[in-house]
Formats: C-alpha cells, structure tokens, sequence
C-alpha cells in the first residue's frame, strides 16, 4: 500500500491535533507573531516536512509539537494527551518516553565512540532498540568503533539520528538536521530519517531547506509569517532505497 493511500482511510485519528495555536512575543511596543491560528493534524507514522523562510514560525511549531515550547492561545494535544497547560514534570515525561529530537547540532559526546554515543541512550530508554540495529539502519555499521571527530559531518549527523530513534520514539522532530551539510550530504541524512519512518513507522516532522526531502516526504507543509500556507501531498517519487551512503 502506498504510503499515501494509509492516510486517506476513514477513521484513522490524528496523533498530533492542534486548533488555532498562536504564539506573540511581545519585545517593548513590539509585537512578533511567531505563529496565527494554526491547525494541523498528522497521523500516525506520516512524514511530514515543513518549510517556509526564515522565522514563519517552523521552530516555534515543532517545539509545542515537541513539549519545548508552549503557545500564547490554542490547543496541542498528542494522542489523548494534551500538551498545552501541561506541567513540567508531564512535558519532561512526554519528551523522555515519547520523544526523539534532531537538532542542527549534533552534540555527539567526543570522548565516547559512535556505538557508545547510542548505547548511552538505552539505559535509559524504557523499550530500546538494539543500537547496532539502528547504526546499521542508518548506515553507520562499519564506524561504531570511531569518535566524532574521525567522522564527516553527515556522518556525526547520522550518529544523531540513531541517537534520537534508538529509544524507539513514537515522533521523531528534526529542526534543521541538514543546515550546517551540503546538499548532497543533507540528502544521505535525510535518507536514513526516512528510512527510520519507513522501517520503524515512526511519526516524522522534518524542518529541512533541502529540496531532496520534499520526494521523500508524505506531506509538505509551507508556512509563511506564522501561518501554513501551502500543502502538498507527495508520492514517495524519491526512495530512500535510492540514496547511497
Ligand atoms: P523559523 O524556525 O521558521 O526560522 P521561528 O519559529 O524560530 O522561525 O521564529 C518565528 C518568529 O518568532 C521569528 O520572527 C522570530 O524572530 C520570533 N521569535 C522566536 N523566538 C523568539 C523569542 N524567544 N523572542 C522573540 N522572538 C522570537
Ligand atoms: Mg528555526
């Protein structure tokens, strides 16, 4: 079944919901309209990349999804939990258990190996994954015994991926994973996230100004000055199978 076609069925209830979420700074007389009125439902083990300029609001968005951030008015709730008003101690809880995160970058800890660097994780996590499973998912199973620093950017990215989907996360949020690679390195990384949502069917939300990503993408959302203001459904036309390492 294409990927798509999952979506469309009746009945299948959303995992993120969000109603008219809203987000002001207020700096002075100043007002900044991070996010207006958006709604936005993603299912169950969609892809979904955001796109938009700088500052329309794609970190802002991500970060309620995420736990990080909480909005001026509206509503975020992820699954039947809600995560506006929610305290503290439930947000950590919801980000700990529920949650893996990709940032720009990749805070690999130097003095640890790529293996260590996942493995690390899993003493923690409730229901890991075998760290070699994941290295192997995204590419990395011939450099688990290197540090960071004797590995390529993409490369220390892809260790971040693995990091962020061995504690087997029901949502993977990627801020920007490829804003400090190359094009061509970018698409590799997002090769191995998309191969993570296709082989975990974990729920993905990609911040990405790489245009590789759109292919391999359920869904591509545009915003603009806070708001979504463009969706396009994608066949995956571009496979992650397709990118080499
Ligand atoms: P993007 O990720 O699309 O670049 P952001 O969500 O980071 O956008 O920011 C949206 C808008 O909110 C921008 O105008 C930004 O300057 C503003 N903004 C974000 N964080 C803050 C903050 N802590 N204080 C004031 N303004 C902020
Ligand atoms: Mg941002």
């Amino acid at each position: 079944m294409n990927a798509a076609a999952r979506f469309e069925g009746p009945g299948v209830s959303p995992v993120f919901r969000a109603r008219k979420l809203s987000k002001t700074y207020r700096m002075g007389e100043v007002e900044v309209h991070a996010l207006r009125d958006v709604d936005l439902d993603i299912i169950e083990g969609e892809f979904v990349v955001l796109l938009g300029p700088s500052g329309s609001g794609k970190s802002t968005l991500l970060n309620i999804l995420g736990g990080l951030d909480s909005p001026t008015s509206g509503d975020a709730q992820w699954r039947d939990h809600q995560l506006v008003g929610a305290g503290d101690a439930e947000l950590t809880r919801y980000r700990r258990e529920h949650v893996g995160f990709v940032f720009q970058f990749y805070n690999l800890i130097p003095s640890l190996t790529v293996l260590e660097n996942v493995q690390l994780v899993t003493e923690i996590a409730d229901r890991p994954l075998d760290p070699l499973e994941v290295l192997k998912l995204v590419g990395l199973e011939r450099r688990i015994d290197h540090f960071p620093s004797q590995l390529s950017g993409g490369e220390q990215q892809r260790v971040a991926v693995a990091r962020a989907i061995v504690k087997s996360p029901d949502v993977l949020l990627c801020d920007e994973p490829t804003g400090a690679l190359d094009y061509e390195t970018g698409k590799v990384v997002l090769a191995a996230i998309a191969r993570a949502n296709e082989q975990l069917g974990t729920t993905t939300i990609v911040i990405t100004h790489n245009a590789a990503i759109a292919g391999m993408a359920d869904r591509v959302l545009r915003l603009g000055g806070g708001r979504i203001v463009g969706e396009t459904r994608n066949p995956r036309r571009l496979s992650a199978e397709e990118v080499t390492w």
